[in-house]
């Protein structure tokens, strides 16, 4: 293990920003060693977007320099890794050979940690759900320096509750997964511009068979008969046949470095009503007059494009609110929902919408089959109680919010939206019951402390 450090750290969003110790896991025997420090936590690259990756005055482990590959089968395009591997090293070493990862979130720059602690979506949730699918097995390091494999087999209920489960359950060490076998790394796309809202989620469902892949990007300042207005792209991987003769010559392709970085934090006056609607009208432009075949990296990751492009909101921060509520009566849930926005003080930055399918995942996973939401908003000093009268919106929807980008829930609220606590409770209570692993999130929403447990899991009071 890396000497300790005392540094300030914070999620992608910059808030909050806290002291603690922070050291790099190099090998297991740092992760064991790191255990004899107290109360830790593993973080991967930082791209959850509050403190869950943090733990104000204790230790945070950083799980990144544990990025060998161990073992890969080509018959079978299965991976052994061990967690701190990015889905980008995973992509630039396999997709040459004609595999690529199952599950793609909005970045590539996400270790496999990272990625079954949220249990992250991609674009394509409603044909291939969340990361839990493309998961075999991993191996974790517990409270007690024990290291055991979990799997739907082994082990079962640690393997689920960690999809969702923030880390809090034990150091991830390795990770087995499935990649999918590619014939290129480009995608054929389209692009739909809907006029309103009722347009928009009529082209998300039009088009939920036939593409794999779909996101629609909303613009954030349109209201009254143009609310929800905005851009749905939709895509599937290119075979081979399809491409046209140039990109034929290396449809294996991989990506480039960012191109641009965001060289110091922007002053957040950058981010007013004018600047948010030349943008907007910048994006609807890119949006819909895309290409039909494009590259991986501008049709799954555009916004990797540009390096540290947080700091683009000022030093302030912000948040990513994303929300998911049910398909019945979900359109007009988005639809109030959008109106409260569009009506606030809170200025909103990039919106996303998109549908996904069937829940796949553990208790505390946040996909259900539904519509889910993604809005950015700079801090303000109306945000937080702005975020708790939505809260409020999404639970009466029957939604809840995603828990690896959110930063204001409180653990009433938590427990509303997530009744399958209890079951993540038990797990928690069964192989860390002195909560050894621990966060800024997990004491925000989940730890009460010397509070017994009753037989479901649950504290019998807060
Ligand atoms: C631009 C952008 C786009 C995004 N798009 C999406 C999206 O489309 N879909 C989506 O689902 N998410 C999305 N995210 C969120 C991101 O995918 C998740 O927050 C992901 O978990 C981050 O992984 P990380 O390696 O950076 O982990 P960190 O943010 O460092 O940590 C996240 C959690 O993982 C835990 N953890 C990390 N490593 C380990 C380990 N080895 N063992 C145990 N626990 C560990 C941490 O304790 C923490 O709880 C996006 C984020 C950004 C910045």
């Amino acid at each position: 293990m890396s000497d300790l450090k005392e540094e300030y750290l914070s999620g992608w969003g910059n808030i909050p920003m806290v002291r603690g110790k922070i050291a790099f896991a190099h090998d297991e025997g740092d992760v064991s060693r790191a255990l004899k420090n107290g109360s830790l936590i593993s973080r991967g690259k930082g791209r959850s977007y509050a403190d869950q990756a943090t733990n104000n005055g204790e230790l945070v482990l950083k799980m990144e320099k544990m990025n060998r590959f161990i073992s890969f089968d080509p018959g079978t395009g299965i991976l052994t890794a061990q967690a701190g591997v990015t889905l980008a090293e995973i992509i630039n070493v396999f997709a040459p050979r004609g595999w690529f990862t199952m599950i793609n979130p909005g970045t590539k720059y996400v270790t496999l940690g990272g990625a079954i602690a949220n249990d992250i979506h991609g674009k394509a949730h409603h044909a291939d759900g969340s990361f839990v699918n493309s998961v075999i097995e991993f191996t974790i390091m517990l409270a007690d320096g024990r290291v055991l494999t979990a799997s739907r087999e082994e082990n079962d209920d640690l393997f689920w509750a960690n999809f969702g489960g923030l880390g809090l359950l034990g150091a991830i060490l390795t990770v087995t997964l499935k990649l999918r076998k590619v014939e290129t790394t480009y995608f054929s796309q389209k692009a739909i511009v809907a006029r309103n809202l009722e347009e928009m989620m009529d082209a998300l469902d039009e088009t939920e068979q036939t593409y794999r892949h779909s996101v629609a990007w909303i613009d954030s300042l349109a209201k009254g008969k143009n609310l929800g207005r905005g851009v749905l792209t939709v895509g599937n991987e290119a075979r081979f046949d399809e491409l046209p003769p140039k990109l034929q010559k290396d449809p294996l392709a991989v990506g480039a470095k960012p191109k641009i970085t965001v060289p110091v934090y922007l002053p957040s006056f950058t981010l007013n009503k004018l600047t948010i609607s030349v943008l907007n009208s910048v994006l609807h432009y890119l949006q819909s007059h895309g290409k039909p075949f494009t590259h991986y990296d501008s049709f799954l990751f555009p916004l990797d494009a540009i390096n540290e492009w947080n700091k683009g909101y000022g030093k302030r921060g912000f948040i990513q609110y994303q929300f998911v509520v049910p398909e019945e009566g979900g359109r007009e849930s988005v639809r109030r929902i959008m109106k409260e926005i569009t009506e606030s003080d809170c200025k909103p930055f990039l919106n996303v919408l998109k549908k996904f399918g069937e829940a796949s995942g553990g208790p505390l996973s946040f996909p259900m089959k539904g519509y889910t939401f993604a809005i950015d908003f700079p801090i303000t000093d109306q945000l937080e109680p702005f975020t708790k009268r939505l809260d409020e919106m999404v639970l009466d929807a029957g939604g809840r919010i995603y828990l690896g980008k959110d930063a204001f829930l409180d653990m009433d609220m938590f427990r509303k939206m997530y009744p399958n606590y209890g079951e993540w409770m038990k797990v928690k209570q069964k192989y860390d019951p002195e909560w050894h692993f621990n966060s800024d999130i997990g004491r925000r929403l989940l730890h009460t402390e010397h509070i017994p447990l009753d037989d479901t899991g649950m504290k019998s009071t807060i």
